[in-house]
């Protein structure tokens, strides 16, 4: 029985394989009719030319002469991780008070259903908006591409900010401005290739209300007060696109004159036609920022794309938490993602008018768009290099994203618009001292439900402390070992199951064991025998 099953699954997977479509890059100056097979599109980019082919007519072309690459038309998802519900905004209401990742009090983290939550955050922890827009609220000439499903463009709370092709007239069913686009008013639709990059299901919306809700009429508030949000459209209502439409929709932000992508969306194969596409809007200048990915994956072992190629303008975005520790849904990656910023629980526009707390890498990665976009308003255009290395090196350094970040911190908007660079402690690896505990540290085996322990460990005289964990088995995810400092900065955050694990370190003489549970399922807990130490 289980062996027949097999085999049929095995029968239809080939089947389900051969109706995909494949993409083909043309050698440089030659076109897709040279190929001399049907092409179900064709594809002029800036860069190159692209054929999209039946994967009937695969063999025939592939040898042909006028192929640089081929490659299947692969599927790229958008990914939050939770959805509330949408909530009706009158125009007249401000929400601004629950923006906790500009402006975080430690209270002020919405619920699912965009009412104030219960659980206590990390005052501070957050971008730093209001300091930052003392100095530069941004700048109608800069654009910001959403490359995503749509943008609601008629939002009340976007309208104002959004980008419009000034060559355009709408709806004429005329190319006026004669860029090759017909009607792309506020954007362009390369799902449908036509002019009206419509929102579908709130996601894109979400991220340009993060980037650029205007600052002047209640609601929600942008990273940005001032900008041009060009809306691209490449994946449907349910989230989901190809390699084929992406690239298109990027071109056209190139062609368009972007000045950053902002791109909440990932996790499909390595694709050397988006690569490629992505290198181009590089050499133009143009910041491509991209999501990380919400899988809890070490991106470093599992590469996330197009996050993780390797570009000079990709800046990779983990997500944190009100309580400033790394979201627990989010990817990280010491040498693959750049920097952490706020994208658990966030409140932004929705379609239809209304606005709706989501959570994901996509919700941080418009913080980090639109700072930039702040970045480029107030010092001018620089190479997307320079503007990266000044993002990481600006941000805030903690513990808890030294292992999972590039930067080893999360965004700091005021950091990067004064190029305030905070101290970053790198101490030497072989002056770890080590002392044993006594009486070690340890739960109960197993340990209990909703536990809440905390325990002090001084070293007197030491510059840095930190721990092994000599076995630890907690509930993934719900039950941790959290190490703090003395000023209760998160330090390390331990989880799952392992052995002789070192954490990061606390800065000082001194570092708290924090142990919390949940209701369900406990595990048999944690024991720290050994401390460690620099003088
Ligand atoms: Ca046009």
């Amino acid at each position: 029985m289980v062996s027949r099953t097999l085999t049929a699954a095995l029968l239809i997977l080939p089947l389900q394989a051969l109706a995909l479509d494949y993409l083909v890059k043309l050698r440089p100056g030659l076109k897709a009719a040279s190929l001399g097979v049907r092409t179900v599109k064709t594809l002029s980019l800036s860069h190159s030319e692209f054929a999209l082919v039946r994967a009937d007519d695969l063999a025939r072309i592939e040898h042909h002469p006028a192929v640089e690459y081929i490659e299947r038309d692969a599927e790229w998802t958008q990914g939050e991780v939770t959805k509330g519900p949408e909530l009706s905004w009158d125009g007249a209401e401000d929400r601004f008070g629950l923006l906790w990742g500009l402006s975080n009090d430690g209270r002020n983290e919405p619920d699912r259903n965009g009412l104030p939550g219960i659980e206590e955050g990390r005052p501070g922890a957050d971008i730093n908006a209001l300091s930052a827009w003392r100095l530069e609220r941004g700048s109608n000439s800069l654009k910001v591409a959403v490359i995503d499903g749509g943008v609601d463009y008629t939002h009340p709370d976007l309208a104002g900010n959004m980008w419009t092709n000034p060559g355009e007239i709408a709806g004429n069913g005329k190319d006026d401005d004669g860029n090759g686009y017909i009607d792309d008013v506020h954007g362009w639709n390369a799902l449908m290739n036509n002019g009206n990059p419509m929102d579908e299901n709130g996601h894109g919306t979400h991220c340009a209300g993060t980037i650029g809700a205007t600052h002047n009429d209640g609601g929600v508030s942008g990273v940005m007060g001032n900008v041009r949000i060009m809306a691209v459209k490449f994946l449907n209502g349910r989230g989901s696109g190809k390699t084929s439409d992406a690239i298109e929709g990027i071109d056209y932000a190139i062609k368009m004159g972007a000045d950053i992508m902002s791109n909440s969306w990932g996790g499909g194969p390595y694709s050397r036609a988006l690569y490629d596409t992505i290198k181009h809007a590089s050499s133009k200048g143009i910041l491509f920022v991209a999501a990380a990915g919400n899988q809890a994956n070490d991106n470093d072992r599992n590469t996330y794309y197009p996050a993780g190629y390797r570009l000079p303008n990709i800046v990779a975005v983990a997500a944190h938490a009100f309580t400033d520790a790394l979201a627990n849904f989010s990817n990280r990656g010491n040498n693959t993602v750049h920097i952490a910023a706020p994208g658990k629980n966030i409140l932004s526009t929705t379609v239809g008018g209304g606005h709706a707390v989501l959570s994901g890498t996509s919700m941080a990665t418009p913080h980090v768009s639109g700072a930039l976009g702040l970045l480029l308003a107030k010092a001018g255009r620089m190479s997307p290099a320079l503007a990266r290395e000044r993002l990481m090196m600006t941000s805030i350094p903690a513990g808890i994203y030294r292992r999972h970040t590039i930067s080893g911190g999360r965004l700091d908007a005021l950091n990067l618009l004064r190029d305030t660079r905070p101290f970053r402690h790198s101490p030497d690896p072989t002056k770890w001292e080590k002392m044993v505990l006594e009486t070690p540290y340890e739960t109960d085996h197993p340990y209990g439900p909703l536990l809440r322990t905390a325990q002090t460990f001084k070293v007197p005289g030491a510059r840095y402390v930190r721990v092994v964990v000599e076995r630890f088995e907690l509930e993934r995810n719900y039950d941790f070992l959290t190490v703090k400092d003395a000023q209760g900065e998160v330090v390390d955050r331990v989880t799952g199951k392992g052995s002789t694990l070192t954490s990061e370190f606390a800065v000082g003489d001194t570092v708290v064991l924090e142990f919390s549970s949940d209701t369900l399922t406990n595990g048999w807990g944690v024991i720290v025998r050994e401390i460690q130490f620099i003088r």
